[in-house]
């Protein structure tokens, strides 16, 4: 499908809004959800049945010609094929908007691409298979993209096809004056439900300013943010950000009610080993774990929109790592709190909020060693453990703390080199700028003991280093 471009000036994000439906509005939204589901199904059985139909046809030596039709999988190939079966097979289709069908049938459609474009080479990264169909009990989701769609005037409610006006638990004022005020052009609304609550997303053309907002303080020009475990991110100026850690938070809660799931009737007797109906109990204990679940990743999210937003307003440029996360990961002991901070969310959220506010986005090699340098002699360690919190230079005799003398060499990479590289203000990408390594430190990445900086570069970061940075805490 073609992508849409927004005009020159305009960016596409998102606004999201909590929605506070009546329980006739919940049958609707469980009515149309159910719809994309039920299009999503029906169709990918349907062009599984015909591509297994034809491959024993042809084994049997039918002629190409007298072969069973094929079923393309194209959006407009699906749509033919479903409006000709609707009345026999979803004879209730009526009841529901055609968008909600739409859903299901573009979301296959992208689904049979994906899985075609890897197999064939097109698309690069994780294999992707041929498409499962989608459980009753899965997320539930369907995307308007015509008819009414509207955020009402008074803020409170919004507007979508055949489920009429809804009432949101929060203002929509930011959108609604927005589109009032002709600088905003609604693209779609997405509904979902996540942990018994129902959102809708609005797809947005929002005309931005780009640059920093007036009520944002200007803080600094360049500043290295080290993103890890014990803080969520410690930054050059030597401001460590506190991590919420919100799944370990929960830890306790969530054994108690996934043990209390446990003792109820699920869907599965281990006794006899075969299915059964689930009890109400047994739901609402799991409803319970997965409102938990939805509190930790909204905690997670918070903390990190509220930091990131910050470091784009109030900073020209900000250098970050390059976080191979899904490799460390695989380290065991360090999983569940690694996935709890979500490091690489840092970059993700820069990437396009830079893009917003005008600031720019250094992103350093993956293999530079921020940890193991000395940020003011620029000695490079040969091994650095883990469990050293503090960083002692033997060269220079520095002690400062291990992310802030990280995040302070991460400051440093860029206040030499020519960084007028912004990224795309239109769609927020490309702020992505590659390898930045001016102290090159011969591969020091490995355990093996490092050969010295280039001297030149050793002079000029001497001159220019920590020119923002308060004292270095020397000990
Ligand atoms: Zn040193």
């Amino acid at each position: 499908m073609k992508r849409y471009e927004p005009p020159a000036g305009w960016t596409v994000q998102a606004y999201r809004f909590v929605l506070d439906p009546s329980d006739a509005q919940v049958l609707g939204l469980r009515r149309n959800t159910g719809a994309a589901r039920f299009a999503y199904n029906h169709m990918l059985r349907r062009v599984s049945a015909v591509t297994t139909q034809r491959a024993a046809e042809a084994s049997y030596g039918v002629a190409e010609a007298d072969l069973t039709p094929w079923q393309g999988w194209s959006l407009p190939d699906l749509r033919r094929t479903w409006n000709e079966i609707k009345q026999w097979v979803a004879p209730w289709w009526a009841q529901c908007s055609k968008e909600a069908f739409n859903t299901g049938l573009a979301n296959l459609s992208a689904a049979l691409g994906n899985w075609h474009a890897w197999r064939t080479g097109a698309r690069k990264g994780r294999r992707m298979g041929w498409p499962r169909t989608k459980r009753k009990h899965g997320r539930r989701s369907a995307r308007f993209t015509t008819g009414a769609i509207r955020v009402d005037p008074g803020y409170r409610h919004v507007v979508l096809p055949r489920l009429g006006r809804i009432r949101t638990h929060e203002s929509t004022r930011k959108l609604a004056r927005r589109v009032k005020a002709g600088t905003a052009t609604i693209l779609s609304a997405t509904v979902t439900e996540t942990a018994g609550r129902w959102f809708c997303s609005f797809q947005v053309a929002v005309r931005r300013t780009v640059g920093r907002p007036a009520h944002a303080p200007k803080a600094g020009r360049v500043v290295g943010v080290d993103a890890g475990i014990k803080h969520l991110a410690v930054l050059s100026t030597g401001e460590m950000v506190p991590n919420p850690a919100p799944f370990k938070a929960a830890l306790k809660k969530l054994g108690k009610a996934q043990r209390r799931a446990a003792r109820r009737i699920g869907p599965y007797d281990p006794q006899a080993r075969r299915k059964r109906t689930a009890s109400n109990r047994w739901q609402r204990a799991q409803d319970a774990v997965a409102r938990l679940h939805a509190t930790v990743a909204a905690v997670r999210a918070d903390s990190w929109h509220q930091l990131t937003t910050r470091l784009a307003q109030q900073f020209t440029t900000i250098v970050v790592e390059d976080l191979h996360v899904a490799g460390m990961v695989r380290n065991r002991k360090l999983a569940r709190s690694l996935t709890d901070a979500a490091p690489a969310t840092l970059r993700r959220h820069l990437g396009y909020k830079t893009g917003w506010y005008g600031s720019t986005l250094h992103v350093t090699d993956r293999w530079y060693p921020s940890s193991k340098t000395c940020s003011a002699c620029k000695t490079v360690k040969p091994k650095l453990s883990l469990a050293e919190r503090t960083f002692r230079c033997t060269a220079c005799r520095l002690s400062l703390d291990r992310d802030v003398n990280a995040a302070r060499n991460l400051a440093a990479l860029v206040r030499h080199v020519d960084l007028e590289l912004p990224g795309d203000a239109k769609t927020g990408r490309g702020a992505y700028v590659r390898p930045v390594r001016p102290a090159c430190a011969g591969g020091a990445a490995g355990r093996e003991a490092s050969r010295p900086v280039h001297p030149v570069n050793v002079a000029r970061q001497r001159t220019t280093a920590n020119q923002e940075s308060p004292s270095l805490t020397e000990r």
